[in-house]
């Protein structure tokens, strides 16, 4: 086994190259256009809406205030019904808008929403779900959907991990109401920070356009008190190069994906996703289930052994949301209602998946957690 010595991280961003990006900045320098829906940001939601297949598409500075403001765009209240396996910020965005979170458990294969315990879930209270497609994976989008119809409510999606994700060709951001986008510095494409909200149609654009810029809708006309969530020029620019890269960055990121597939694979107590059939995937993590019983170590040491190698993992997702101390005094967020959800926490940590980790690198990784299997 060779000595890892540069420390590889979960993820590094892709970049593009800077003589383009200085070519940009010369052109905003000229224009002297810096945010509010210029130039170079309408062309980004041309070129995203192009390239998503999506019809309607507007630009955030984040993704987390794309979340907020599409529950504000819907005008979501009471109670809504989400997973606690996610990022922090799925559930912040509730409670940012006073709504209750009621969490409901995830599907053992997918890591996602499990619809079943959605309808489970739901009371006089209700009116939205929002469901994460974790790791990209889509969620069980008619089931989600049929329970959504039935019972009225309105289906939000945090796909903040699913850009360019489509299922039979079509991208999973045209299902449910809206679904949201993270631009993050981490993220498949990435403006360094930045979000999007994806909606249906015109008349939901414009409401989401004026919500993002302090509820502006002309001139002297403000329709509500919206928030300043504008992505500027600079940001678009970024974004209008990352976009002539990403389906390179994405092959490169299926290649690493397979490669660990197929090093990993028979490793006892080890188990990992696999590409799911008419799913276009966009490899944005590659998450390994660490079962302590069959494998020789735990989670977290294997975890704290790929560190001491300087290869640094993140137990994405853990702790769970539920967990945290804002959020664990909710009744839904008691273990004994998320068994599956607590149970997966415990086993998982993502590898270094990004397009500039070299083979090497990446056998290295493979090397010491092949090394400490059980035998
Ligand atoms: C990254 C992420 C967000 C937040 O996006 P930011 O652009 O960092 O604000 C929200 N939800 C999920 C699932 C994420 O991974």
């Amino acid at each position: 086994m060779k000595k890892q010595n540069k420390p590889i991280y979960v993820t590094q961003p892709a970049m593009p190259p800077l003589d383009e990006f200085t070519e940009y900045l010369k052109k905003i320098w000229q224009n002297k256009i810096l945010t509010n829906n210029g130039p170079l940001h309408q062309q980004l939601e041309q070129e995203l809406a192009e390239y998503l297949g999506v019809k309607y598409i507007s630009l955030f500075s984040n993704g987390t205030l794309a979340l907020v403001t599409a529950l504000q765009a819907l005008r979501i209240t009471g109670e809504v019904i989400t997973t606690p396996y996610s990022f922090v910020a799925t559930t912040h965005s509730l409670w940012w808008n006073n709504i209750k979170p009621v969490f409901a458990d995830i599907e053992p294969n997918t890591f996602n929403l499990d619809p079943e315990k959605v309808e489970a879930a739901i009371t006089p209270q209700t009116t939205a779900i929002m469901p994460v497609h974790v790791y990209g994976n889509p969620c069980n989008l008619d089931a989600l959907q049929q329970i959504a119809d039935t019972y009225g409510l309105k289906l939000i999606y945090d796909a903040a991990h699913a850009f360019g994700v489509k299922v039979n060709g079509n991208s999973v951001l045209n299902y449910g109401d809206l679904s949201i986008l993270s631009f993050h510095a981490t993220k498949v494409f990435n403006t360094i920070e930045g979000g999007a909200i994806i909606c249906p149609d015109e008349k939901t654009k414009k409401r989401i356009d004026f919500l993002k810029n302090f509820g502006f809708a002309g001139e002297t006309t403000v329709i509500e008190p919206g928030i300043n969530a504008k992505m500027n020029e600079l940001q678009s620019a970024y974004g209008l190069l990352q976009l002539k890269y990403v389906d390179d960055n994405i092959a490169k990121r299926k290649t690493i994906a397979d490669i660990y597939r197929k090093n990993l694979i028979g490793i006892k107590g080890l188990r990992f996703l696999n590409d799911i059939e008419g799913v276009t995937h966009s490899y944005s993590y590659f998450p390994i289930l660490i079962d302590s019983k069959e494998y020789a170590m735990t989670r977290d040491g294997l975890y704290e052994e790929l560190k001491s190698n300087n290869i640094f993992g993140r137990r994405y997702f853990f702790p769970l949301i539920s967990q945290f101390p804002s959020y664990k005094g909710l009744p839904s967020a008691q273990a004994d209602n998320l068994p599956v959800a607590e149970g997966i926490t415990k086993q998982v940590i993502c590898l270094p998946i990004y397009p500039d980790l070299t083979m090497d690198e990446q056998m290295n990784v493979c090397d010491i957690i092949k090394a400490n299997q059980r035998t």
